[in-house]
């Protein structure tokens, strides 16, 4: 676990400039939501983090280290994206030990972070199983058991159920949720359903077009919200 720093963030795509200064204080062990709509870079911040987009302009600590050079393999952080990108030909196992043979983790050790991690997550019964053999739930639990087993300073989120339907999204939130209430886990999470942001947040940035318009509670957004795009934003159905 770890605090996150962003600090006057700026990104450019060539002539286009995406990102004006973004500035976010992430509280060691906080579950803080990004929310915002399509294209104003919430995508784009969290890829920073992780280190699979160079930053333009400012820099992004963690602890209190500088990450902006720091290769993505080295930053010990974990994402979790909407279309679960599991290796299609290893078993469930096999997917969440993956990244720890390539660190040279002991076997033994990785069976242990694999049983527990599975416990929590309820994949005992599936280990053996491939991808294809599993709901899109299962799935989405598997991405998680593979960040989860890795045990990162930082957990990113990108859009994580946005591929689940209704009534499994409303499942995965609070499972989600009590995984980071057992793991503590510095946790970015990316959604534009406020509905989501609101019921899993403890903060939450809200984005547009490159700026952060407010970060506070779900109950400071809803209460006082900062502006008009705000007011706008929480208050829509999702
Ligand atoms: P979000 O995740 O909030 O929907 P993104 O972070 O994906 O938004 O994108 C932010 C902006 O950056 C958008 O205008 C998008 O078109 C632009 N963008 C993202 N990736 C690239 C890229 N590789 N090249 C050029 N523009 C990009
Ligand atoms: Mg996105």
């Amino acid at each position: 676990m770890a605090p996150v720093t962003i600090d006057n963030i700026r990104k450019s795509y060539g002539n286009l400039d995406v990102m004006h200064g973004v500035s976010v204080d992430i509280e060691d062990g906080e579950f803080m939501v990004l929310v915002g709509p399509s294209g104003c870079g919430k995508s784009t911040l969290l890829r920073m983090i992780a280190g699979l987009e160079s930053i333009t302009d400012g820099s992004i600590r963690i602890g209190s280290r500088i990450i902006n050079d720091v290769a993505p393999k080295d930053r010990d952080i974990a994402m979790v994206f909407q279309n679960y990108a599991l290796y299609p030909h290893m078993t469930v196992r096999e997917n969440m030990a993956f990244a720890l043979r390539l660190r040279k983790m002991a076997a033994q050790e990785i069976d242990k972070r694999i049983e527990q991690a599975a416990g929590i997550l309820g994949l005992s019964a599936l280990l053996d199983r491939y991808p294809r053999q599993l709901s899109g739930g299962q799935r989405q639990r598997v991405a998680m058991g593979r960040a989860t087993v890795r045990d990162p300073q930082v957990f990113l989120f990108d859009e994580p159920l946005s591929n689940l339907d209704a009534k499994l999204r409303v499942t995965m939130r609070s499972e989600i949720k009590s995984l980071h209430q057992r793991l503590r886990t510095t946790t970015v999470y990316v959604t534009h359903d406020q509905v989501e942001a609101m019921t899993m947040a403890d903060r939450i940035v809200v984005m547009h077009n490159g700026v952060v318009e407010q970060i506070g509670t779900p109950l400071d957004l809803y209460d006082r919200p900062g502006n008009l795009f705000v007011a706008g934003f929480i208050g829509s159905p999702s």
